[in-house]
Parts: C-alpha cells; structure tokens; sequence
C-alpha cells in the first residue's frame, strides 16, 4: 500500500507549542507565556476594529497601502518597500519558501526563536544551529557555520527567549562576513522596547541582502489579529508579494493594526510601565537567588540552579494561579521565561517565587 507522503524535512518538524493558558482547578490564572501586552489593545485599536464590522462582507485590500503608508511615515520607511504579513510568522515563512530549498542550510542562533527550524524544515531545508555565548547572539559562531549552501541567517534581536540584544556594531561585523547572496534576517518583533533601537531598518537601507521583520503582537497588543511586516530591498519585497495570498490581511486586521500605530500616548505608557516592571521584576527575583540576563524586552529569562528546581518552581507557580514559559525545548530547561505582567502580576510572581525559594532553602 502506498500513500501521498509529505515533502522532505516536514515530518522532522515538532509542531510549534504556544504559551499554555489554563491550569486545571485554578480560578483566575494569569497568563505570562506568550510576552503579551497587559494592558491589553490599545483602546483605539478595539474601536476600529468594532468600525469595520459593517463592511466585513467586502474583501480588504490587496495592497495594504494604508497601513504601509502608515508604518512608513510612523518608521520614516519607504512605504513600497514594506510587506505585511499575518503575523511576522508569515513573514518569516515566506522567506524560507522563497530563498532556501531542498538541500540549503538556514542558519539560527541556538536559542533563537524555535519558528526559524520549523520554517527551514517545512521548505525542506537543513536548520543549523549556531552557539551562543552567555546566553547571547555570538557573531563568530554564526559565521562559522556558514558553508556554499548557507541560504537564509536569522538573528532576533533582541532575542527571544533570552531578552539579550547585539549592537550595531556586532552585526555589521555579520554583514560583512557573510557572501553577499545569503539573506539575513534581523528580527525586530521586539524592537520597539528599546529606546531609540530602529529594528536594523538602517541595515536594510545599506545591504540588498538584509531584511527586517516586526509585528503588532508584542508591544500593539494585538497578538491575536495576526498583523506583522517586514522592510527589505524592492526585489526582495517583490518576491515575497508574488507569493503571498492576495488577501493575506483581513480588513479589521489592517484597520485595527493602523490605529493602534497613532496611539502613540498609549504606546509610551506602556514601553514605561514595562521598563519599570522589569527593573524592578529582575531586582526582586535576583534577590532570592534567580539571577537573569539584563532583558530588552517585555519579559525575562530567570534562571535556577537546575532543571529540576526550575521545574518544580513553575509547578508551584501553576499551583498558584501564574502561567509562564517553561524553555526545555530551547534547551533552557533550568530557566522560566516570566513576561512582565500588571504591577499585580509582577507582585504575585516576585512573593511567589520568593515563598517557593524559601521552601527549599
Ligand atoms: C512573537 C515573535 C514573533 C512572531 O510574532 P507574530 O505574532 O507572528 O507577529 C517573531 N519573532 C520573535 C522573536 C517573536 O518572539
């Protein structure tokens, strides 16, 4: 008996897991496993969004020119250069299927984001892992894995999970030592975090070869709309708008990404809420003996003294309401990435990990 089998590399895939919601038999559980805005969307996204519930019986644009005209003025971008994509995971994807096939090598950071192996798998590419050190993008460890059949290296940063960023600097040094026709991808989905940081967009003005991704569903709050894009050269844009569906984006999507883009009082409050949080989040873990990578992002990677503990302090965490992320599939596993939460939540993590930390004393 024969069957249709998949195309190489898909089967080698293990599904993406996203940050678990529910603990069963708790009430009244916060979620931090999917570095989520706790203030949720921006109140103006939500009324544009409510706006273009009337018209859902027409198709939305194929263009996206409104909101491209809107991230280009907003970003100081060449509006024709930018992609949206659903989610920056589309992005991503895309990418792959157009520039690494069968055979090809796309290369990541060892604790880079887990969709960059899955997206070389699904095109039948081979997904190469570069080490890192002290939990950090290493440049050279990249460039070391580079062979005639490098296609595609992606860095995020600042990076997820680890909450570490490289500086210009680093990834000039990226650009430059890598061939000219293999394409990098910086990641930006958490760009907006840090003060002054432009993603890599002034890379992209540079290098035909660099591409810059970001998203709506980090800092925007608008996670489950599906809203990210990318900057690139005018080929490279090209190319992925040859592939991609028409109608990739649903109207409320776009109208709802577009308004909270001018909510920029909105966007301030939040960035500095999550500065403060953070500071004080990391200070209070690391003074019960859970130290943690300086994060520029909205969540931090705590750290245990093994496995087991970082285990059994997220069962207790469960047990007590807070979800986060257990990080074993990124070979993390004596670590808990903890997004920053209300004051609340923040509160509740800190006094929980601290009662948690003085059982086992
Ligand atoms: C969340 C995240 C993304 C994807 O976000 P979308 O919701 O698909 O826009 C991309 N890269 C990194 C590093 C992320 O953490």
């Amino acid at each position: 008996m024969s069957a249709p089998r998949p195309q190489p590399g898909i089967l080698e895939i293990t599904p993406y897991v996203g940050g678990a919601s529910k603990v069963a038999g708790v009430e009244n559980v916060i979620k931090l496993s999917s570095n989520e805005n706790p203030s949720g969307p921006s109140p103006r996204a939500v009324e544009a969004l409510k706006a273009s519930a009337a018209e859902l019986h027409r198709y939305p644009s194929t263009d996206h020119a409104s909101l491209r005209q809107a991230l280009g003025a907003h970003h100081g971008l060449d509006p024709a250069r930018i992609f949206c994509g659903v989610g920056s995971d589309e992005v991503l994807m895309l990418l792959c299927q157009a520039y690494a096939g069968p055979g090809d090598e796309v290369i990541y950071s060892e604790y880079g984001f887990s969709l960059y192996p899955i997206c070389a798998l699904s095109v039948g590419a081979v997904p190469v892992a570069a080490k890192e050190t002290e939990r950090t993008v290493d440049v050279d460890q990249i460039l070391s894995k580079v062979t005639s059949r490098t296609k595609i290296v992606f860095v995020a940063n600042p990076n997820n999970p680890t909450g570490t960023m490289i500086g210009d600097e680093a990834i000039a040094r990226l650009i430059a030592g890598l061939p000219e026709d293999v394409l990098i991808v910086l990641d930006g989905a958490y760009a907006e975090f840090v003060d002054g940081f432009d993603g890599g967009a002034s890379f992209v003005e540079k290098h035909a070869n660099v591409v810059m991704t970001r998203t709506f569903s980090k800092l925007y709050g608008l996670g489950g709309l599906r809203v990210g894009w990318g900057y690139g050269s005018a080929d490279i844009i090209g190319v992925l708008n040859r592939i991609r569906q028409p109608f990739n984006l649903s109207a409320p999507a776009l109208a709802a990404a577009e308004a909270a883009l001018g909510d920029t009082e909105w966007v301030a409050e939040t960035l500095a809420e999550n500065v403060r949080l953070r500071t004080w989040l990391a200070d209070a873990l690391d003074k019960v003996g859970v130290p943690s990578d300086p994060s520029h992002a909205n969540f931090i990677l705590a750290r245990f003294k093994d496995a087991a503990e970082a285990a059994a302090c997220d069962a207790f965490l469960r047990q007590h309401g807070l979800i986060v992320r257990p990080m074993g599939s990124y070979n993390l596993n004596h670590t808990l990435r903890i997004t920053i939460g209300t004051e609340d939540a923040c509160i509740r993590v800190a006094e929980t990990v601290a009662t948690f930390k003085a059982q086992g004393a």
